[in-house]
């Protein structure tokens, strides 16, 4: 039995493993669908004892976890490569460049890890059914999760959601129900889905170990550094949840005496979906107006959990950045021609953020500098395809292969 308890982002109040399971009682009734989350609880461990139980030389990682081993589904999530990239880095001007590969997770992104927790806490709950609302990687990765677990998953999606990622669900056996209307309607009728008619709700951050599931993946660049901190970690954002599940590893870290600064956390959005950079940077929410970016999986209005994200970064000692989708597509093109890797378009972001003035004037050249892929490319080739042409066909003939594909 793991002991720890839930301490409401907002008020502080703490309450038991059990005594809660999506936000703070107390501070959650003034949240409305539509607006950020309000009372996001997060887990406290029993850091004295980590630190007491814990060996470097033989690292028990579930001493950080919410959740029993007994219960975790047969499912190889996590564990995803962390290598340098020095082709790359050479190339943005940080040669200790070095890249976690999240791409690599079973439904292609970081949020296969959030999915396996909350199926993990499905498990131990009993609760046969796991519900989500989301556009995109959230659904299509709960969906294999659920699918691995012997779970159902029932996820709500808008009308207008990508067919890629529904057929990802669909595939996987997901009840999908498409709602007419935007991502807030499907969001709200989760919850009410989840109220009425039970089953474990898994959206981001409103289920408090969606947030501890992405931390793995900060335990992991920890572990696979020699157990050392990176200078800075580069984290595209959409609803602030990752980013907050990275700075959460650290903390936990921190907290259990086994290192004693935190990595600088930068967040990385694109333009046209801001919100969290402009808090940031003014210190008032506001929605971004229309979204409207390339990067589907960090478009985003209202994110959910802005809060943590401005305390991350700001903690951490990090800043934030806007990109372009236009920085995006170049990025994208330089991350696979430079290191090989075939990020999505939201990943590439990352990268897109070490093309700009300012990461040069805040990002130290000696520093290792850690770039979080959270998102395969195959997820969506449409957005690099217009800057692409595929070459036309020519006779099964060698004279007629172009004489500038010569070997070297
Ligand atoms: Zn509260």
């Amino acid at each position: 039995m793991i002991a720890f308890q839930y301490r409401c982002s907002r008020c502080g109040k703490t309450y038991g493993r059990d005594e809660v399971r999506y936000l703070c009682p107390d501070c959650g009734r003034s949240y409305a669908p539509g607006m950020p989350l309000v009372g996001v609880l997060e887990a406290e461990l029993d850091y004295r004892d980590i630190s007491k139980r814990f060996r470097r030389g033989r690292p028990d990682w579930d001493l950080f976890s919410p959740v029993e081993r007994e219960h975790y589904p047969a499912y190889a999530v996590g564990n995803t490569p962390f290598s340098p990239a020095p082709r790359l880095g050479e190339r943005l001007g940080w040669p200790k460049l070095w890249i976690k590969n999240d791409g690599l997770n079973p439904s292609g992104s970081l949020k296969d890890r959030a999915s396996f927790l909350v199926a993990a806490e499905a498990a131990r709950l009993k609760e046969k059914t796991i519900v989500a609302a989301s556009t995109g990687n959230a659904a299509s990765s709960l969906a294999a999760v659920a699918a691995a677990a012997g779970r159902r998953a029932v996820i709500f999606v808008p009308q207008s959601a990508p067919r890629a990622k529904l057929v990802q669900m669909l595939l996987c056996g997901a009840r999908v129900v498409p709602v007419r209307g935007s991502y807030d309607d499907a969001f709200r009728l989760s919850l009410e889905y989840t109220r009425e008619r039970g089953g474990l709700n898994r959206n981001t951050a409103y289920h408090p170990l969606t947030i501890e599931g992405k931390k793995t993946a900060g335990l992991e660049i920890f572990d696979q550094n020699g157990m050392r901190i990176p200078d800075a970690i580069v984290v595209p954002v959409g609803d602030g949840v990752i980013i907050s599940g990275v700075y959460k590893a650290f903390y936990d870290l921190r907290a259990a005496g086994l290192c004693n600064r935190l990595p600088r956390l930068i967040a990385v959005q694109a333009e046209s979906s801001a919100a969290i950079h402009d808090f940031i940077v003014s210190g008032t929410f506001r929605p971004a107006a229309s979204p409207a970016t390339i990067a589907d999986s960090i478009s985003v209005s209202v994110p959910s959990n802005p809060d943590l994200a401005r305390r991350a970064v700001l903690e951490s000692g990090g800043f934030s950045i806007a990109v372009s989708d236009e920085k995006i597509l170049e990025a994208q093109a330089l991350l696979a021609r430079e290191s090989g890797i075939f990020a999505e378009p939201a990943a590439a972001a990352a990268a897109a953020a070490l093309l700009t003035d300012e990461a040069r004037q805040r990002l130290d050249p000696a520093w290792q500098v850690v770039l979080l892929i959270t998102g395969h490319g195959l997820k969506d080739i449409e957005a690099p395809l217009s800057r692409l042409r595929i070459p036309a066909a020519v006779p099964a003939d060698l004279s007629a292969v172009p004489d500038d594909m010569a070997t070297e």
